[in-house]
């Protein structure tokens, strides 16, 4: 058992209080409202549900690459991820998959602590970010899209890793896979698409026909913007009070204000993602998505064409990006925890509150991260 005090960011606030736990949080001792920020400000850990790699590891690498990612972004905050794909070749993207399996096997025999004493985030599926994408919105994904075909969508979920899934809802098999996906567990997740509203909101109905939860990947890049006569995939996701959606705020993919005007129109629906490649973390120079040459530079990475390729964000530079641009520590934190662990319908983290795991982060009043704690266990820094 351990207890730590300081500024604690709870559902309802932040208050200066005391934090006891061990592998899960056992008391909570609030003393008082915040009056000044008491240092370390502590938060609950970060869930990122979209990350190829960081730290010169990549998911499409395997099983090593899963764990070296995972302790990566382990020190930056997370202590909940989703490992995520790319589109290529199938064979590869299953493969990836398996990689993710085999992470997720070992953690559970591991149990919570081990896993954690090791120093990593916990693994609670993958991310199937294309091939099933529509080929003319590939944005940086390599030209290996591909229709859902029930074929290849029962190979997907026979991996049993499988969390979220990104689809075009305007691909010709695109309903009926949203279906297969949804019933089986997985968050059908619109992007890389063309599609009008009117389409997202026919796959958005299929999939909570088969019960199932609906997301917007990376909003508002690589789909169909929000127009006064067109609302677009944009629009059906700001429009939707149920979906959820993610967003890179590494100010390069979205604009300040218009992440401000998203958070305005689904305040408990959007959540804060990386996007992340191999190369953050990294010096910056040449670097690789995909099987693909990207140059990052000015903190963007991007293919020889200049289109962006993943970030190099990190969810503590999200966090303070979203406080820079002038919302509470309090009111970003939940776009960092508890809505990706409601998207992901994880119940048992996502906040500070008795019975949780203890997925801490513990920060500097210039919101540093200073110790990042995984069931209880702190992650070497
Ligand atoms: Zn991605």
């Amino acid at each position: 058992m351990r207890t730590i005090r300081g500024t604690v960011v709870l559902p309802g606030g932040a208050f200066e209080a005391s934090v006891t736990f061990g592998e899960r949080i056992t008391a909570i001792a609030v003393e008082r409202e915040m009056t000044s920020a008491k240092v370390p400000l502590i938060l609950p850990g970060f869930i990122d549900t979209h990350v190829h790699g960081g730290g010169g590891a990549d998911t499409m690498d395997g099983a090593a690459g899963v764990v070296a990612l995972a302790g990566f972004h382990a020190r930056h905050g997370v202590t909940t991820l989703l490992p995520t794909t790319i589109t290529n070749p199938w064979t590869n993207v299953l493969a990836a998959l398996r990689g993710v399996a085999e992470v997720m096997t070992e953690q559970a025999a591991a149990g919570g602590t081990a896993y954690a004493g090791a120093g990593v985030a916990s693994v609670v599926g993958a991310h199937l970010e294309g091939p099933f994408i529509n080929p003319h919105r590939l944005g940086a994904q390599p030209p290996h899209a591909v229709e859902p075909t029930p074929e290849l969508v029962e190979e997907a979920v026979g991996t049993g890793v499988v969390r979220v899934v990104t689809m075009a809802p305007e691909l010709e098999h695109a309903r009926a896979a949203a279906r297969t996906f949804a019933a089986r567990g997985a968050r059908v997740s619109v992007g890389h698409t063309n599609a009008t509203a009117a389409q997202v909101a026919a796959v958005a109905e299929a999939v909570r026909a088969a019960g199932g939860t609906v997301g917007f990947t990376h909003l508002f890049n690589a789909m169909t913007q929000l127009g006064s006569r067109e609302p677009g995939a944009v629009g059906a996701a700001l429009a939707d009070p149920e979906a959820f959606a993610e967003l890179i705020l590494d100010l390069h993919h979205v604009h300040a204000t218009t992440f401000l005007a998203a958070h305005a129109a689904k305040p408990d629906r959007l959540h804060l993602i990386t996007d992340a490649i191999r190369a953050c973390g990294l010096p910056e120079g040449l670097s690789e998505l995909g099987g693909q040459r990207v140059v990052v530079r000015g903190g963007a990475a991007r293919l020889e064409d200049g289109t962006l390729a993943g970030s190099v964000l990190t969810l503590d530079q999200a966090l303070r990006n979203a406080v820079g641009s002038g919302m509470s520590v309090v009111v970003a934190s939940r776009a960092l925890s508890a809505v990706p662990a409601a998207y992901l319908g994880l119940t048992d983290r996502g906040a500070i509150a008795v019975g949780a795991r203890a997925d801490l982060v513990l920060m500097s009043a210039d919101l540093r991260v200073l110790e990042v704690i995984v069931a209880g266990t702190p992650v070497a820094g």
